[in-house]
């Protein structure tokens, strides 16, 4: 009697496992980007607090100047100058340090997918540190159904249009004219005061998001705000992808439980889409040597170090060239600050 053969392809084939060597890094990486860019921030708001109070009690506070950075936190204007610019040749006289700043994180977006999001943006990080607390409260992060997050998605995009329309229908003259004004020199002082003298309503909205966020990874971003949306459709440009090889892979999903924006990393063997951050942590979750890379077409890697380097580079070349153009701080006399910061909340929008 002869035996049968066991039929063949009865079982799925297994890939074998070739485990990475070197420990991965990126992610620390990423959190001391990440701190030290929240750490800046905060210096520059409490720098910008005591400018404003020194002229707003007529001198009796501490003397402190005004950290030009303070203007990464005035994204329209940054546009309208970024406008006016291309319109003109010129370079703006009011805020030009958020003209720089802007056009270092397109630069970055460009090059480096959304790393603005993903390692800079002092948002993007307390929307982390949210989710990660969430997280460790309920055991667990919640996805909203593919329709509802699909539509909620489309928001910040939505935003992000109306701003770029009402920015592009304003003639070059007219941005000037609107930024040389008193409400333009004082945009950033009422950005202050609107988070000094929260209403009821601003109160409420900032609750509902930072319990949203809790709940939800990356609820801020992924939903409403519309200069990642921006970011995201600039990296669509970039070079650099995350790539996966699926010979290497052995399909254990890692990646994309990691995924804070949801991709199905584990299923494509490119992501192209808008959404990712470039924050490498499917690379640094996935256990199989050469099996996941954010990498160039050729799939030559761009190790953490690198595109670390290449973020940092970017950030302080935009820097320096506008500190060598005299372009970083708003040079105003002193009396112009006297006369308007008291009066701030009396601007209203021309
Ligand atoms: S695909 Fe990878 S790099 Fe892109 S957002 Fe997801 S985890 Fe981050
Ligand atoms: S983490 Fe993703 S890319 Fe890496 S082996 Fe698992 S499924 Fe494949």
């Amino acid at each position: 009697m002869v035996a049968a053969a066991p039929p063949e392809h009865s079982a799925p084939h297994k890939k074998k496992l070739v485990r990475r060597a070197p420990p991965d890094r990126s992610q620390a990486l990423r959190r001391t980007f990440q701190l030290a860019f929240l750490a800046l921030n905060v210096w520059i708001a409490a720098q910008f607090y005591l400018f404003v109070r020194y002229y707003e009690t007529g001198g009796r506070g501490v003397p402190a100047s005004r950290p030009a950075g303070i203007e990464g936190w005035l994204p329209i204007a940054s546009l309208m100058n970024l406008k006016a610019f291309l319109a003109t040749g010129e370079l703006p006289r009011m805020h030009a340090a958020g003209l720089f700043l802007l056009l270092a994180f397109v630069g970055m977006s460009w090059v480096f997918r959304k790393s603005f999001c993903g390692w800079l943006c002092p948002v993007g990080t307390i929307s982390e540190y949210l989710w990660r607390a969430g997280e460790r409260i309920f055991k667990r992060t919640f996805r909203l159904p593919r329709g509802l997050d699909l539509a909620l998605r489309s928001l910040k995009y939505l935003l992000m249009g109306l701003f770029l329309y009402a920015v592009a229908s304003m003639s070059a003259v007219a941005i000037r004219a609107f930024l040389d004004g008193p409400y333009g020199i004082v945009a950033d002082v009422k950005m202050l005061n609107f988070f000094r003298y929260l209403g009821a309503t601003g109160l409420a909205v900032m609750v509902l998001l930072v319990a949203a966020s809790l709940l939800v990874q990356n609820f801020w971003c992924r939903y409403l705000c519309p200069y990642g949306a921006l970011m995201g459709i600039l990296s669509l440009a970039s070079p650099l992808r995350i790539r996966r090889d699926p010979d290497l892979c052995i399909d254990c999903s890692k990646c994309a439980k990691a995924c804070p924006s949801a991709l199905p990393v584990d299923r494509l063997v490119t992501i192209r889409s808008a959404e990712c951050t470039g924050c490498l942590q499917c690379v640094a979750e996935c256990p199989a040597a050469g099996a996941l890379l954010m990498s160039g077409p050729k799939r030559k890697a761009a190790p953490a170090w690198a595109f670390a380097a290449g973020v940092a580079a970017i950030f302080l070349a935009a820097y320096a060239v506008a500190q060598a153009t005299g372009h970083w701080s708003t040079n105003l006399s002193e009396r112009v600050y006297f006369d308007l910061i008291p009066h701030a909340n009396e601007f209203t929008h021309p």
